[in-house]
């Protein structure tokens, strides 16, 4: 059973906050979910997309793993839950925008300077989808926030691997975005594709 006060909440959600925005679930549901952007984190608990981006129930089709890996497009390979919602938010939904969401702290990116936990088969094979952006460096706080970041980098070239991604941002119907959220500081950073940084997201004028 879970802890009381998640009972709680559910309870407080369908008294206190559902009947303030019935209309709108409502209309979610006669109409069908029109999310433009496919949001990919971290399972991570200290990661909120909505409460982060203040987004409305149907603004975000979002799919978390540990990570917020995105497996290389490669059907024959087998069971595959991200690339699935990556397909189906590009193909079905339409989505125009994708962002990759990574953290500070992210405990996967520590995992890919240590040796796998014991018994961890599905985690260390998953992890290997990250290493590339590993550095040949002494760890240290700073050279894990550039992994995190390097991470993120590594990810969003590997959703070009999906063909109905690649085809729709050639065409200039999708685009893809790059943030590092910082927990600590509340604040996340945008990737900047030209400069290949990130960039405070409280600048004004940042927009992509
Ligand atoms: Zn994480």
């Amino acid at each position: 059973m879970p802890e009381d006060h998640l009972l709680k909440g559910l309870r407080r959600f369908k008294e206190e906050y559902f009947p303030r925005y019935e209309e709108e679930y409502r209309k979610l549901v006669d109409d069908g979910q029109h999310p433009n952007t496919l949001f990919i984190g971290c399972s991570d608990s200290r990661i909120l997309p909505n409460l982060l981006t203040g987004a409305a129930p149907g603004e975000l089709f979002i799919v978390r793993n540990v990570g917020n890996i995105v497996p290389p497009f490669a059907p024959a390979l087998g069971y595959h839950g991200t690339c699935a919602a990556i397909e189906f938010a590009v193909l079905n939904l339409q989505v125009k925008d994708i962002v990759v969401c990574g953290h500070s702290h992210c405990g996967a990116i520590r995992a890919l300077y240590s040796p796998p936990l014991p018994g961890s088969t599905h985690l260390a094979k998953w992890l290997e989808l990250a290493q590339e952006a590993t550095l040949p460096v002494t760890l240290s706080e700073e050279a894990l926030r550039r992994t995190e970041q390097r991470s993120i980098i590594v990810q969003l070239e590997r959703l070009m691997s999906y063909p109905m991604v690649r085809e729709r941002v050639e065409k200039g119907e999708l685009f893809l975005h790059g943030w590092h959220y910082t927990i600590e500081e509340g604040e996340v950073s945008i990737l900047d594709v030209h400069s290949g940084r990130f960039v405070s997201s409280s600048i004004p004028g940042v927009s992509s």
